[in-house]
């Protein structure tokens, strides 16, 4: 893939912030995943951009929203090329700080002939992004409508960014992932929660595997004070826990190909959405849509679709 160098985009104000990780992604695919010691030959490499705040920074400029990212990149060529690549979703970046110590993020993603992937992430400088980077960006999160975050920064950095979303009245939403146990000082400052399987089980304790299960979960997390609660199910698509009750809405029925990034499409446009005022219901049809597209697509970022793209909103 090329990377063109764009001029910066010239916003200052946001609707929807996305504090969080950037990565490259450095795709493999071999044959077969090697044995310890073993050296295969492998037959495709690709650099791609990843990270989960940049690719759901991506689906929500993608979904209609201005959208500014908070993050911090290695000054290297994987840095260069993934703030290039921002510049061209039109993502405003002037919040994405170049450390000059660390290399930027990688994600070694070993992908075998049956689709099995390995997947070894170095945060790099995703580690650096302080709570004083959070406070850098104070007039971009008091323009947001809309502050996501996701835990691959540091979460010192993630209850920042809450709580100075809070401070500002936007809606923050946290997409819980990787999975980890969460302090509830941090849950309490989350209006969305939005987790998979398996991250719903490690905050709530309870297996989740369909979706009387996630209804099971939603009631565990309600109790720990989150709010409002979505737990995607892939395919069965996703449990909503709102002040009006429990509601499953179903994946629009697709021939899946490649899943890669399914939950961050899902969540930027769902932030898109809310972020442009539509009704939760709306919102969330718009997520799963977008969603379904992206998965019948190759790849994480260039699989997700446009706003145009969408079907139309059923009543
Ligand atoms: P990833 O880690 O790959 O980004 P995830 O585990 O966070 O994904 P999923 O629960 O797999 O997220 O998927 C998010 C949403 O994407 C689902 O709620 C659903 O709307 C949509 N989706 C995922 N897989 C499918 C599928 N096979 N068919 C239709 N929609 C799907």
């Amino acid at each position: 893939m090329t990377f063109a160098t764009s001029p910066t985009p010239p916003l200052d104000t946001a609707e929807v912030v996305v504090v969080g990780s950037l990565n490259m992604d450095l795709v493999v695919r071999t044959p077969r995943h090697p044995v310890p010691g073993e050296t295969l030959l492998g037959h495709g490499f690709a650099t791609t951009p990843g990270g989960k705040g940049a690719n759901q920074a991506v689906a929500a400029a993608r979904l209609g929203a201005a959208t500014a990212m908070v993050g911090c990149l290695g000054d290297d060529t994987h840095g260069r090329a993934l703030r290039d690549n921002l510049s061209q979703q039109g993502i405003c970046h002037q919040a994405v700080r170049t450390s000059a110590a660390g290399a930027t993020g990688v994600a070694m993603i070993q992908v075998d002939d049956a689709s099995q992937n390995s997947i070894v992430v170095i945060p790099g400088s995703n580690a650096e992004l302080t709570p004083d980077d959070v406070d850098a960006a104070e007039a971009l999160l008091a323009s947001a409508k809309l502050v996501v975050c996701q835990l691959e920064v540091p979460l010192e950095t993630v209850c920042r960014a809450l709580e100075r979303a809070r401070a500002h009245g936007a809606t923050t939403l946290l997409n819980a992932a990787p999975a980890m146990a969460l302090p509830g000082e941090l849950l309490a400052l989350v209006d969305w929660l939005v987790v998979n399987e398996s991250e719903a089980e490690a905050l709530s304790g309870c297996p989740v595997a369909d979706p009387d299960q996630a209804a099971r979960a939603i009631a565990r997390l309600q109790a720990l004070g989150c709010r409002r609660v979505l737990i995607t199910l892939g395919a069965q698509g996703v449990v909503a826990g709102l002040e009006s009750g429990l509601h499953h809405a179903p994946a629009r029925p697709v021939a899946a190909v490649d899943t890669t990034g399914a939950g961050d499409t899902f969540v930027g446009a769902f932030a898109a959405a809310l972020a442009r005022g539509a009704e939760v219901a709306t919102a969330l049809q718009e997520g799963q849509a977008a969603a379904a597209i992206a998965v019948t697509r190759p790849g994480a970022q260039a699989a997700i679709p446009h706003r145009h793209e969408l079907p139309p909103v059923t009543p």
